[in-house]
């Protein structure tokens, strides 16, 4: 049983599971295709980046973080989630009850395409544009012309107990940094709402908290001059290198466009 299992390793997902995968939280992120920033021809409002940054190499430093982080990958397309014990009957749900015979507190089962169910606490759906598998938990979806939002509070949560959504399809508008930003939101309500003890996840120098006499909260960490630097030169090398050369991939082009591959 997995505690957390993020749909989707697009941008709000990638950026959910640094977070649950660096409090500690054993986290699995499922992709079922590719997210629709590769689509994009250069990402030129994203902070960090003054003159852009290949929208591809970004979604590929992200993954990397989240594996450093410790988030583990699958590949997949999540077709049904359902709780561990069986599906929520709708009239307990809208008499404001989950039911003995229904305990979510056992977690869920995600069923995907071609693999092994998958058995978590909580899920974070972040898989713009799909949230069809979440019709049998009924958490509440609102449809738009052909699309579909998950209607999600202030941290993300759904009206189902363990079942969180970020990015897109929880509303939010249709920027990078701001699908990035809420997935790490959303992790941090998952965070809070677990047994996970975070007060900030924070790197700060060596004396910051226990120069004053306080212990170093849970989540933050104090580092010494020299770590620091051995932090800073392996983050450098690691960004050199990935900018060292051009990506070959070109951007995704819409499906009902047509190409000509030979251009
Ligand atoms: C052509 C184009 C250009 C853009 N350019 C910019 C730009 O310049 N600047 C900017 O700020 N934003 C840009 N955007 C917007 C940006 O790409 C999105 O806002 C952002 O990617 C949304 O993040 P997300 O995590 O919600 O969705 P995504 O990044 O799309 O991630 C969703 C992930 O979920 C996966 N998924 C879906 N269904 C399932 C399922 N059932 N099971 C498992 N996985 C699933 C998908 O494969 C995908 O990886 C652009 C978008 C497009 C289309």
């Amino acid at each position: 049983m997995r505690d957390v299992c993020i749909v989707g390793g697009g941008v709000a997902g990638l950026a959910a599971s640094i977070f649950t995968a660096r409090a500690g939280l054993d986290t699995l992120v499922i992709d079922g295709g590719e997210s629709i920033l590769a689509r994009n021809a250069s990402l030129e409002n994203y902070p960090g980046f003054p003159d852009g940054v290949d929208a591809r190499r970004y979604l590929q430093l992200s993954r990397d973080q989240a594996r450093n982080a410790g988030a583990e990958f699958e590949l997949g397309r999540v077709t049904r989630a359902v709780p561990v014990d069986g599906a929520i009957p709708s009239e307990s749900r809208e008499a404001g009850e989950t039911g003995d015979e229904t305990d979510l507190e056992q977690g869920f089962v995600l069923e995907t395409e071609g693999g092994d169910p998958v058995e978590t606490r909580r899920i974070i759906a972040a898989s713009w544009s799909d949230s069809e598998y979440l019709v049998p938990l009924d958490v509440g979806r609102m449809q738009r012309g052909s699309k579909h939002f998950v209607d999600v509070d202030r941290g993300g949560r759904t009206a189902v107990d363990g079942v969180y959504a970020a990015g897109r399809i929880a509303d939010e508008p249709h920027q990078t940094i701001v699908a990035a930003g809420h997935g790490a939101k959303v992790g941090l309500a998952v965070i809070h709402d677990s047994d996970a003890n975070l007060y900030h996840d924070w790197v700060v120098p060596e004396g910051y908290f226990t120069g004053r006499d306080r212990d170093v909260p849970p989540g933050c960490e104090e580092i010494d001059e020299s770590e620091r630097r051995e932090r800073d030169e392996q983050a450098r090398e690691t960004m050199l290198e990935a900018f060292a050369e051009p990506l070959d991939e070109r951007p995704t082009m819409h499906p009902s466009v047509d190409v000509d591959d030979e251009d």
